[in-house]
């Protein structure tokens, strides 16, 4: 499998640093995000190591878009947001700063005010490891 040592999320598919896992399968890994923007805010990501949209292939984009599917519909059943936003970023001006390819699954409550850049600020770990059990409960 194509993996790079010094990737983070290449870390947490190989089980070297802990996540807030939701859901597995074969191909594709979902996790909450430890800076969350919203409470709730998740990642999918294929587990292979490819850096953006236009590196990763089609078979592994396709699987991770099924993944991101579920997890937007487990957010929905347990947050009942407002909306979800899907949000995916290549390169440094569309801020992406993590060089795995992911999708960010972003629930939105009314007037939260987020912008698309929402900068990088730690969660509280007790609220994601909480909020992740009740979505991964809807994954199964
Ligand atoms: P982006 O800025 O679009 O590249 O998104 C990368 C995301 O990965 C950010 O929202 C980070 O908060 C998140 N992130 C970075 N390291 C970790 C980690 N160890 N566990 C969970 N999420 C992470
Ligand atoms: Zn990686």
């Amino acid at each position: 499998m194509r993996t790079d040592k010094d990737c983070i999320f290449c870390k947490i598919v190989a089980g070297e640093i802990p996540c807030y896992k939701i859901f597995e399968d074969e191909l594709t890994l979902a996790f909450m995000d430890i800076n969350p923007a919203n409470h709730g805010h998740a990642l999918a990501i294929p587990k292979e190591h490819w850096e953006d949209v236009y590196a990763v292939p089609d078979a592994l984009l396709a699987a991770t878009a099924e993944t991101v599917k579920r997890v937007a519909g487990a957010v929905r059943a347990v947050l009942e947001p407002y909306g979800v936003n899907l949000v995916q970023a290549n390169g440094p001006g569309a801020a992406q700063s993590v060089l795995h390819f992911h999708v960010h699954i972003l629930p939105r409550t009314k007037g939260d005010d987020l912008r698309l850049n929402w900068g990088l600020r730690p969660g509280d770990t007790a609220e994601i490891e909480a909020i992740s059990k009740k979505i991964k409960a809807a994954l199964q």
